[in-house]
């Protein structure tokens, strides 16, 4: 079977990592089976949907690399064909007009709820004779389109995911609307389980692969599908994305947009691979760190979990920093100086950019953790507590005023690594200080603080722009 499959998001919102983590299993299956990856943008819903959303969507699958093999549907730009759908239903009486009010409904769903019972649409309109309807036009209501579900149906499917499905029409919750209220005579906007059968059908979607939460919409829209007379592409529905409670990770679990990861520092891959392995085991000996590509060949829905995924920070960034690692320096300041720019700091050259990457590298977990890393090598640092204790101690400034009157003698022009431990063995025979103490010292006043990355390849790099003198003249 030709594989056509699509990730539909509703730009209500900014694109989420359980849609990213969708998306990303559609395209793996897509590229496993050479097949099409394709986007619809459900943008339906008026009143929540937003241009911006739509841009986050869209940004937010390419910096992931989950692009999309056709131009982007816009559902909103069919709404024809869903109208033409709902007349037809109407036309063979598989749909009909209901005049309910919604404080009706209310009265109605209220009795149910007080005799126990899970509400539901009772179907009061179902058989409406020509002259309660009339009546119902002359009172001026205004109706819904609702689809009839036979009570008596039970619905089958075999879930890619989950192996044999049933479901009792009988729970389905009563005759389904299909269309929003609008005046008697009138269609009102087509609804999400209409729309997404005619898109998918006219789209020629092969399997619809989404998350649980939609099981009870694919019972309804298998419905459709036999009503319609329409193929019916496969379906699979992957699990959740928990929070380590257990619950469906939610935006009061936090960052939960792609656009938030991306911000925060984690990078493209790490988070593709994390979010493969969110519901999906890697093949034996393939270990858990691979890229797209090597996860497209590989990939396939008897390896999905039933079970929801938890979210685990602990492993996204572990697999953040190991991808950082990993990389060359010149991808490295690459990255970080996209970081850099934006608080407005500019390299000397680029060999201070690679000695600077691959002094801080190694200690970062994610890209952002380059902004302070490096902070001290681009603005003048504060003295923190424990540098100022530092140069309290005898000896830490008759150290560093020593040094910075050496460092102004020609003879210890370009200070390198060599030159620097020369200039403190000098230092502590000359004073009969020790080194430790020096070290110290000179960590207090060139970095601000005795925590951060290596002195002396720090101090070089200050050198290289002159701005080590003048930082211990400072504290003296
Ligand atoms: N717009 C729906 C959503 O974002 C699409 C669900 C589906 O894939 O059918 O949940």
């Amino acid at each position: 079977m030709t594989v056509r499959v699509r990730i539909a998001p509703s730009p209500t919102g900014y694109l989420h990592i359980g849609t990213a983590r969708t998306a990303l299993f559609n395209w793996l299956y897509a590229r496993k089976n050479n097949g099409t990856f394709l986007l619809r943008i459900e943008d339906t819903d008026k009143e929540r949907s937003k241009a911006e959303f739509t841009s986050s969507i869209l940004e937010g699958l390419k910096w992931l690399g989950l692009n999309w093999d056709e131009e982007a549907i816009l559902q909103s730009e069919r709404i024809d064909l869903h109208r033409k759908a709902i007349l037809s239903l109407l036309e063979k009486g598989l749909a009909y007009r209901c005049y309910a009010t919604e404080e009706e409904l209310q009265m109605m769903r209220d009795a149910q709820v007080n005799a126990g019972e899970a509400p539901h649409y009772d179907n009061r309109h179902r058989n409406l004779t020509s002259e309660e309807e009339a009546k119902f036009i002359d009172e001026g209501r205004s109706s819904v389109i609702r689809f009839r579900i036979n009570k008596k149906d039970s619905i089958n499917w075999n879930d890619m995911i989950r192996g044999p499905m049933l479901w009792n029409s009988k729970d389905l919750g009563g005759d389904m609307v299909i269309s929003r209220r609008a005046p008697a005579q009138e269609i009102g906007d087509p609804l999400y389980n209409l729309v997404v059968v005619i898109d998918d059908a006219s789209m020629q979607i092969s399997h619809v692969i989404r998350g649980e939460d939609h099981i009870s919409n694919t019972a309804k829209q298998i419905l459709l599908y036999e009503a319609l007379d329409l193929p019916q592409p496969v379906f699979a529905h992957t699990p959740l994305i928990l929070n380590p409670e257990g619950k469906k990770l939610s935006k009061r679990d936090g960052v939960t947009s792609i656009t938030d990861f991306r911000k925060m520092g984690y990078t493209s891959n790490a988070l593709t691979n994390y979010m493969a392995l969110l519901g999906w085991s890697p093949p034996e000996g393939m270990g858990e760190r691979f890229n797209l590509e090597e996860a497209s060949e590989v990939f396939d829905f008897d390896r999905v979990n039933k079970a929801g995924a938890k979210f685990d920070w602990d492993k996204l960034k572990w697999l953040t920093a190991q991808e950082i690692h990993d990389w060359t320096p010149d991808k490295l300041l690459k990255q970080l100086k996209l970081i850099w720019s934006k608080e407005g700091w500019t390299l000397p050259d680029k060999e201070w950019g690679l000695k600077l990457v691959k002094l801080i590298g190694p200690s970062l977990t994610l890209l952002n953790d380059g902004l302070e890393e490096s902070r001290i090598f681009f603005e003048e640092p504060s003295i923190k507590e424990d540098g100022v204790k530092q140069l309290e101690i005898e000896g830490a400034k008759e150290a560093l005023r020593h040094i910075s009157q050496q460092l102004e003698l020609s003879q210890w022009d370009g200070l390198n690594h060599d030159v620097a431990k020369q200039l403190i063995s000098e230092c502590s025979q000359a004073l009969g200080i020790k080194k430790g103490l020096i070290m110290k010292s000179l960590r207090a006043a060139l970095m601000g603080s005795l925590q951060g990355p290596d002195l002396i390849s720090s101090w070089g790099l200050l050198a290289m722009e002159s701005k080590d003198l003048n930082r211990l003249k400072k504290v003296l």
